[in-house]
C-alpha cells in the first residue's frame, strides 16, 4: 500500500468479520460499485459529489440514510475529498464540497469483486485438440460455474481443474483457451515462486502422497505439492514439473530446444501435466527427481507412440536435463546434458 498517509491515524484495523459486515449491506455495496462504475477502467479513480453519487446509486432511502451508509465506508473503503486532490479527510465536511472516491482498499475490493462475478456462463465441449498423455483418448474441457476443468473422459486422468475468472470468456474458442492457459501460468508460476497469486502473502510448502488428495487416479501421480496461503485461504496443488517452471535451466534447456515453456500452456508441457517424468527418491524427507527430455518428443507429446504412453514413463536417455528438489522445492542437483 502506497505511504503511511493512507492510514487512517486513529482507528485500529478492522477484523475481517468487520469488514464483511461492513459491504454486506445493499446501499454500502452500491456505493462502491457506483464508485467503481465512475473510475471506468482508466486513470485514478474520480470522486464524486455527495448529491451525483446519491443519484447514481438510485437507493431507496433518505438523504440522512444514505450519509451514514457513505461514513460507514469513510477511512476504510472510501475517502472524501476536500478539493479534488486525493487526500483523506477523516471529519465530515460540507458533503456539498469537493467528493468521493475509492481508497486503494476500495479500489481492490472492487477489482477482486468484479473479477469473481459470474453470471450463468458456461461452455461445454471446449476444443483443446490434446491426446490424453497416458492414454491416447482426445481430452475434453469445460468452463462451468466458474471452475475450468479439463480430463481424459477414457483413463479419467484430471489434466486441470481450478476456478479460473469469468474474464477469459470469449465468444473465440482460441482466445478463451489461450487467456486460460495464460492465467493459469501466471497461477501456478506465483504458487511455485513461494507468493500466493491473490494477497503476495508468502506460502508454505508442503509434499503429499497422491492418494491423500481427492484426485481421480492418484496412481497416476508421483507426488502432490501442495502450496497453501494461510492469509488468505488460497491453495494449489502443483505437480512437480510445474513447481520447476520457473527453474531457469529448465526454461534454458527446453529453449536451446525450441520449445518455449513460457508461452506454452501448460497442458501442453507433458512433463508438467503428468507425472511421467518424475520420480519420488524418498518421502521421509521428500526428494523427487524430474527428468526432462525432448528427444523425438513434441510439446505436446503427439508423436510418442502408443506404446511409449502405455509404458507409464518419458524417455529417460539422451538428451536430458535432471532436476532434484527437497521438500522446500530447492533444486538440490542440476544434471545438465
Ligand atoms: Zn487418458
Ligand atoms: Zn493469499
Amino acid at each position: 500500500m502506497a505511504g503511511e498517509d493512507h492510514e487512517p491515524a486513529t482507528e485500529a484495523a478492522p477484523t475481517a468479520e468487520e469488514t464483511f459486515a461492513l459491504v454486506g449491506n445493499e446501499v454500502r455495496a452500491g456505493i462502491l460499485r457506483t464508485l467503481s462504475d465512475a473510475r471506468g477502467g482508466e486513470g485514478s479513480p474520480p470522486s464524486l459529489s455527495f448529491s451525483e453519487l446519491r443519484s447514481r446509486v438510485d437507493a431507496d432511502v433518505r438523504s440522512s440514510q444514505f450519509n451514514y451508509h457513505l461514513q460507514q465506508l469513510v477511512g476504510q473503503f472510501v475517502e472524501k475529498r476536500a478539493d479534488g486532490n486525493a487526500q483523506l479527510v477523516e471529519d465530515v465536511v460540507d458533503r456539498e464540497d469537493g467528493g468521493y472516491a475509492l481508497r486503494p482498499e476500495g479500489t481492490m475490493l472492487t477489482r477482486t469483486i468484479r473479477a469473481r462475478t459470474t453470471g450463468d456462463e458456461s461452455v461445454d465441449r471446449l476444443a483443446v485438440d490434446l491426446d490424453c498423455y497416458h492414454c491416447g483418448t482426445p481430452v475434453e474441457a469445460t468452463y462451468r460455474n466458474s471452475i475450468f476443468k479439463m480430463q481424459c473422459p477414457d483413463c479419467e486422468y484430471l489434466y486441470e481443474y481450478d476456478l479460473v475468472p469469468p474474464g477469459v470468456l470469449d465468444d473465440d474458442e482460441r482466445t478463451l483457451l489461450s487467456q486460460v492457459g495464460e492465467h493459469q501460468r501466471h497461477v501456478r508460476l506465483s504458487f511455485a515462486r513461494g507468493a500466493c497469486p491473490l494477497c503476495g502473502n508468502a506460502v508454505g510448502v508442503r509434499f503429499v502422497p497422491p492418494s491423500d488428495t481427492g484426485y481421480p487416479r492418484p496412481d497416476l501421480r508421483e507426488a502432490c505439492i501442495n502450496r497453501a496461503c494461510d492469509h488468505c485461504g488460497h491453495r494449489n496443488y502443483l505437480r512437480v514439473g510445474e513447481a520447476l517452471l520457473r527453474d531457469p535451466a529448465l526454461i534454458s534447456f527446453c529453449h536451446e530446444r525450441g520449445l518455449d515453456v513460457t508461452t506454452t500452456p501448460i497442458w501442453e508441457l507433458e512433463f508438467a501435466a503428468t507425472d511421467r517424468f518424475t520420480t519420488v527418491r524418498s518421502t521421509d524427507p521428500w526428494e523427487v527427481a524430474l527428468c526432462v527430455s525432448l528427444d523425438g518428443v513434441s510439446a505436446s507429446g503427439a508423436e510418442r507412440s502408443s506404446a511409449d504412453r502405455s509404458s507409464g514413463r518419458g524417455p529417460r536417455e539422451g538428451d536430458a536435463l535432471e532436476l532434484v528438489v527437497d521438500e522446500d522445492l530447492s533444486v538440490v542437483e542440476r544434471d545438465d546434458p
